[in-house]
């Protein structure tokens, strides 16, 4: 029998209520989709957001405000490609801030936007859409409880429903 932790620490999962603010636009809330849990120690989070949610106890509300380096990093130029035409999916529109995924040569996944089109190329950003910006959060602890050991496996929590 164990007893649900008291305060946010590494491998507990944390539920949290949260409002995400940028540039005084509301980007995503909980309010939409319910409080979100988070497996905290494990990067679920941007680390900014985890750094300031250590320690606290449910109940607690803080405001936080995380630069870009602690936030989707700062935004890299380099980050960047041109590819033919042809090597985008043909169910792709070939239109500028469509976000396709593409695969590097590792099989990894990656997600991108299209920010350029030309006759025989376009050109891909790979740069979260957030990189770069000042993220503000409005975040109330709602929830504490221990890991199961799949989740500290997988190294994310497992909402309800959402077992993978
Ligand atoms: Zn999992």
């Amino acid at each position: 029998m164990t007893t649900d932790p008291t305060t946010v620490a590494d491998n507990v999962v944390v539920e949290i209520e949260y409002t995400l603010i940028v540039d005084s636009e509301v980007l995503d809330s909980s309010n939409d989709e319910g409080p979100l849990e988070y497996l905290h120690g494990h990067d679920n989070i941007v680390p900014g957001l985890e750094k300031a949610l250590a320690g606290k106890k449910v109940g607690d509300s803080l405001q936080v405000t995380v630069s870009p380096e602690e936030g989707y990093g700062e935004y890299d130029e380099e980050a960047t490609a041109h590819v033919p035409r042809e090597e985008i999916p043909a169910e792709v529109p070939l239109e500028e801030g469509v976000e396709i995924i593409m695969e590097d040569d590792d099989g990894e996944e990656l997600s991108a936007v299209i920010v350029w089109v030309g006759a025989d190329e376009v050109k891909l950003d790979f740069n979260h859409p957030l990189a770069g910006r000042e993220l503000e959060f409005e975040v109330k602890v709602v929830g504490l409880r221990e890991a199961t050991e799949e989740e500290l496996e997988h190294g994310h929590a497992h909402m309800e429903g959402h077992a993978h």
